[in-house]
């Protein structure tokens, strides 16, 4: 069925460079094209996976596929298992300007300040040095929920989870190697996956996003490295929210912007803001195989000052996260831990970090607020050790740990907290995999099996 859209909205298209509003429209008509990113530290093979669905590569990425129907991610085990994430392709963009600016600079310290539910987060991670620490942030609180439970599946080591308003990063002044401000925007690149969105739209909602975006880059900037980068990116379509919000930047905090090299075939537009030439890339569903993106590089030429009065937290000292002897008997025979992490005591948890997270936490704790740090991986009882599902996702369990491979049906069962039909013979704690990758931790005892998989994320109704 045609699409219809608002002929403000049409009309607001008319200024963007070789936009061909018939082509625009009758690709807005037709089904949205599905696609997934794998998760490179679980090392599936999508080929064989998704072998009926025909996966491709999604050509300016190295690990998204688009798939040629959408099938039921939540009847797929693996989904839950955090080895791969559904993503929409333009918007996997990202990876080609992260990649540009990892020729130039080594990527320590990085802020995605707008992550939840964490699409960029998780690809980000998968293209950074594991020694890199992402601080992954969502202000509004009833979306922080979905972002920690993706970073948990996702099983990374380097990403701390924080609730903090854009304002509160000038807590850490000239901080990041990069900041990426996927902004909350008016939508209309999602028209075709949320019809929904059409109704929201209208020109006074795209200046109300302009002007919040405006607000939440003014705020977040001065906690960039003078020679860091920013990327920012919209799902809209609107030429106030993305050319002109580049603009802004290079106008009022001089910074420069950065060329990303394309390829003709991929379809991916170059444009040029009105007054300051800088570039921009943008994802039509008429142009490239994916939704509506803009995504635009820049990079800083000086500190920027904060505005407002802020009080910074200088962490003195470290604070005492050493391990105590009688939990670290007890942790032994659970996980390995590899070269690069450390484990720590956070206040009775026991967390998996690299070594990047351990010489900044509690600095960021002093300053931000912090929902999750690393992987959570247990803490101990009065009857030893009590592991949480982070650990189950962690990939740090070792081999000689007793494990249980399931089949489909009974794997479906385990997530909905349903009761499995296979026999389980041995007693005591069991890791539950699916394929060779874990699922959850199950303790199998005489006449029953307590499930660990977080009741909350269960699988309902299916
Ligand atoms: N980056 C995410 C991803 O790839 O999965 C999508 C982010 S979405 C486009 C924008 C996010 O900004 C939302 O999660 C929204 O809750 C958050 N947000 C809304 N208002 C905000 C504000 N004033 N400051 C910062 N973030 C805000």
């Amino acid at each position: 069925m045609p699409i219809e859209l608002p002929s403000a909205f049409l009309d607001s298209l008319h200024g963007i460079p070789d936009m061909d509003l018939t082509a625009f429209t009758v690709a807005l008509s037709e089904p949205a094209p599905v696609s997934i990113r794998i998760n490179p530290a679980k090392k599936i093979n999508p080929f064989e996976h998704f072998k009926t669905l025909e996966p491709s590569l999604v050509p300016w990425t190295q690990d998204g596929y688009y798939l040629n129907e959408r099938p039921s991610f939540t009847l797929d085990p693996l989904f839950h298992a955090g080895a791969y994430y559904v993503q929409e392709a333009g918007s996997m963009f990202l990876e080609q300007a992260v990649k540009k600016v990892m020729q130039d600079m080594e990527l320590k310290c990085v802020l995605d300040l707008c992550a939840a539910p964490g699409g960029k987060s998780t690809h980000l991670q998968s293209l950074l040095s594991s020694d890199a620490l992402i601080i992954s942030n969502e202000v509004i609180k009833q979306r922080q929920n979905i972002l920690m439970e993706n970073w948990v599946k996702w099983g990374a080591k380097n990403a701390i989870v924080t609730g903090s308003d854009p304002r509160d990063f000038q807590r850490l002044p000239a901080w990041f190697d990069l900041i990426i401000v996927d902004a909350p925007c008016s939508g209309s690149g999602m028209f075709r996956k949320d019809p929904d969105a059409i109704s929201h739209w209208s020109p006074a909602h795209v200046e109300h996003c302009a002007l919040r975006q405006e607000r939440i880059l003014e705020d977040v900037l001065p906690a960039l490295k003078p020679g860091g980068y920013l990327i920012y990116s919209t799902c809209s379509y609107s030429e106030s929210e993305n050319e002109a919000m580049l603009d802004h930047l290079m106008k009022n905090f001089s910074m420069e912007s950065i060329r990303i090299p394309l390829d003709s075939v991929w379809g991916i537009q170059e444009t040029r803001s009105k007054d300051k030439g800088g570039y921009g890339y943008r994802c039509s569903p008429h142009r490239c195989k994916g939704e509506g993106f803009f995504l635009t590089l820049l990079k800083s030429k000086e500190a920027f000052e904060s505005k407002d009065e802020v009080s910074y937290n200088k962490a003195r000292g470290k604070s005492d996260l050493s391990i105590p002897m009688r939990v670290k008997n007890a942790w032994e025979d659970w996980l390995h831990i590899d070269e690069g992490e450390t484990l720590m005591d956070w206040k009775g948890q026991l967390l998996i970090m690299n070594h990047t997270m351990e010489k900044y936490i509690t600095e960021i704790q002093q300053n931000l607020y912090i929902r999750s740090a690393g992987i959570q991986v247990g803490s101990m009882g009065n009857k030893g050790f009590i592991p949480e599902h982070g650990l189950a996702m962690s990939g740090n369990m070792p081999e000689s740990f007793p494990r249980f491979e399931l089949e489909t049906e009974d794997a479906l069962q385990l997530l909905r907290h349903q009761s499995i039909s296979a026999q389980i013979n041995e007693l005591g704690w069991i890791l539950m995999t699916y394929r060779g990758h874990a699922l959850s931790l199950v303790k199998s005892l005489a006449n029953r099996i307590n499930n660990y998989y977080p009741r909350e994320w269960r699988i309902l109704n299916k």
